[in-house]
């Protein structure tokens, strides 16, 4: 199948502008003749639901959680870009743009990005409106701090609970839509299949949590807003029920997967601190704008935080800042991530030897406690928690830890997938981060995909098929879907066998991370490949999941989610095996600059893949998207 991305001709900083006069409109009248189904309700679905109804659209959207309120996105602390310049420090649409794209290792799309960027002032004045409360400066003026991979300070935050402020927001917006009737709120839902017929997405199959019943929607469009899958690496700082079930059903009904292996680590979390961890906790990446990265200079194994101060400043290394002297501490996700792995690896960890310390001892003496307090008063308060540790009075202690999925389904300029009338918002699309993702620019792009994309776009699609090309759900494709999504259910009850779902995904997500984690080679990943196969055979003969399937059941739902994530893991596996270079968070240590720094290649790389499912024990096909630099020279990235 030929790609096509839909990028519009032309410059750069018209693409978007000239996209949208282009793209057909359907009349105010019409839009209530047409059905749009939303599955994810955070930042990107609640934004994108809330919009299409404001158009008049009819909307059903779904979620697994109790309220759309309680999505992932909650969950974001540090802040959301946008380059409104208010600084004056130079920020611009274009220097956000270039950021962005060179944050990525130059493996995203040109046009997508300069459009995030460009929308990216909308949304801040969207959320204002909306009454989301932005730290403010003395003088009444939104306030900006600085994130990772950018010397400007262009991120808007409120406190270190941006997300869940943001996605009040868009609760708000979405919550007064169902008031109106214009959206049909379904919770505990779970979506388990994509009905396609004609080779167009017609609606979607889910199962009542509570009830176990199994139920069919039909709509237009279908639209995929359901988050990221870095719970494939069973530990990560995403929430326990964030999984890849429905973009990978998705996937398998003919929507290509694309960039599965990106990955992106985050430097800043706490360590694993045993076994018997379900999941692990993010540290805001806000908290290298004032907290310094070191480790001693010569191994101190089991070194503790209070013991740090005793150190002298010259037997300290503040490695990212002797490494990265122009960024120092803000250095990208990936870079750090890797730098944090190094020392660690040469023995100059930290506490359980898989830690560095992150310290705010200068940041106090010069700011005062208080301010710190001021800006980071939660993040602290939850690290004492978790570590009983007092972050004010010895350093943090902190290591990279799975944290952000930048691959996804596979989207055209539109947020089409490659199923017509399918379109994927948020994180689970592949579309605007390349090969890592800048913080910030998360919450950044699943607004923009919500509030200022999906609109117009779905437009276009509506207006060429009109609102007659609807399939009920009488039609012999949706009792098909809801008869293999039953049978599922039955015969992961019916297995009854000696493992237990969490051993399995604990299993996976060792096998992950040992060997497509921080760094890859060939060798690793081709053992992955034969354990994951391994583990997916045993999976269907040996798992025990106990209860029924009429009740709540949260054994259920967790094995549904392993087994694709046991799928989506083994095509990770092979999309980093095809990439033998090394870009952004995929470090393929066949590929490294002689100071250890990620090698691209892009005579042979320079591609976005899209991988296409052939059915269940086939190998997947890869397709390449080409992506053109007309603006941007490739260089090697340099933070230094
Ligand atoms: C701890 C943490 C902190 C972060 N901080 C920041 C930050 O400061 N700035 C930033 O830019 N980014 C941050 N991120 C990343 C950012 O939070 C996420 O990328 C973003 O919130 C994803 O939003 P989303 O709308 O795409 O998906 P989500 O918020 O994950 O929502 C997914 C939705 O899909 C629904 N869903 C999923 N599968 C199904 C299914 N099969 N059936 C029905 N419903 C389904 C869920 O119920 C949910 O409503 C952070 C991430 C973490 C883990």
């Amino acid at each position: 199948m030929k790609l096509d991305s839909k990028i519009p001709e032309g410059p750069l900083a018209e693409k978007w502008t000239k996209h949208k006069f282009n793209l057909k409109l359907v009349n105010p009248a019409n839009k209530r003749k047409y059905d749009v189904i939303v599955v994810g309700t955070g930042l990107a679905g609640a934004s994108a639901a809330a919009s299409l109804a404001e158009l008049g659209y009819n909307v059903k959207a779904f979620c697994f959680q109790d309220s759309p309120r309680r999505a992932h996105s909650i969950a974001a602390q540090g802040g959301v870009n946008a380059a409104k310049n208010y600084q004056n420090d130079g920020d611009s649409v274009y220097r956000l743009f270039y950021d962005t794209i060179k944050g990525g290792d130059y493996r995203a799309r040109e046009g997508n990005v300069y459009r995030l960027a460009e929308v990216s002032v909308n949304i801040i004045d969207q959320c204002v409106a909306q009454g989301v409360p932005f730290a403010r400066e003395y003088g009444g003026l939104l306030a900006n701090r600085s994130f990772g991979g950018a010397q400007v300070s262009r991120t808007f935050y409120a406190r270190g609970q941006t997300g869940q402020q943001l996605l009040l927001g868009a609760y708000s917006a979405l919550n007064r839509q169902i008031a109106n009737g214009k959206v049909k709120m379904y919770t505990r839902s779970e979506m388990l299949d994509v009905v396609v017929v004609d080779g167009k997405a017609r609606g979607i199959i889910t199962r009542d949590l509570i009830t176990g019943k199994v139920d069919s929607h039909s709509a237009h469009i279908v639209l995929l807003c359901t988050g990221g899958y870095s719970n494939v690496f069973f530990l990560s700082t995403s929430a326990k029920g964030c999984n890849a079930t429905a973009i990978w059903r998705a996937h398998k009904k003919g929507a290509f997967f694309g960039n599965p292996c990106f990955t992106q680590i985050h430097p800043t979390c706490i360590p694993v601190s045993g076994d018997h961890q379900s999941k692990l906790t993010l540290m805001s990446e806000s908290l290298r704008n004032d907290g310094r990265v070191w480790v001693p200079k010569k191994a101190m194994p089991g070194l503790k935080s209070k013991d740090a101060a005793n150190i002298p400043e010259a037997d300290r290394d503040y490695f990212l800042e002797r490494k990265y002297p122009a960024f120092g501490n803000l250095v990208p996700r990936d870079v750090a991530s890797r730098n944090a792995k190094q020392m660690c690896d040469e023995g100059r960890g930290v506490g359980s030897g898989l830690a560095v310390f992150l310290d705010f001892t200068d940041a106090i003496k010069r700011l005062g406690e208080d301010n710190i307090r001021a800006k980071y008063g939660n993040l602290f308060d939850m690290y004492a928690q978790i570590t009983g540790e007092n972050p004010y009075k010895g350093p943090m202690m902190i290591y990279p830890a799975v944290h952000y999925t930048m691959g996804g389904l596979w989207v055209d300029y539109n947020l089409q997938t490659t199923i017509p009338g399918l379109y994927a918002l948020g994180e689970c699309n592949f579309s605007d981060h390349g090969a890592n993702r800048l913080g910030a620019s998360a919450l950044m792009q699943g607004l923009a995909d919500g509030y200022f994309v999906i609109p117009y776009t779905v437009g276009d699609y509506l207006a060429t098929i009109g609102w007659t090309d609807k399939i009920e759900t009488d039609h012999p494709a949706f009792k098909e879907a809801m008869d293999g999504v039953n049978e599922r259910v039955n015969k992961l009850l019916s297995i009854k066998g000696k493992k237990t779902v969490d051993e399995f995904h604990r299993e996976l997500g060792l096998t992950m991370w040992e060997y497509c984690g921080m760094a890859r080679n060939e060798a690793g990943l081709k053992k992955a490949k034969k354990i994951i196969q391994d583990l997916k055979a045993e999976f269907w003969t040996n798992v025990n999941v106990i209860g029924t399937s009429n009740e709540l059941n949260q054994e259920l739902e967790k094995a549904g989610r392993v087994a694709d994530f046991i799928e989506l893991g083994e095509l990770m596996v092979d999309d980093a095996l095809a990439r033998s270079e090394s870009c952004g968070g995929h470090f393929r240590e066949e590929s490294q600059t002689p100071e250890g720094e990620a090698l691209r290649n892009d005579d042979l790389f320079a591609f976005a893949s899209a991988w296409e499912y052939k059915g269940d024990g086939q190998p997947e096909v890869l397709n390449k998207e080409e992506l053109k630099f007309e603006n941007v020279k490739l260089t090697q990235r340099s933070y230094k």
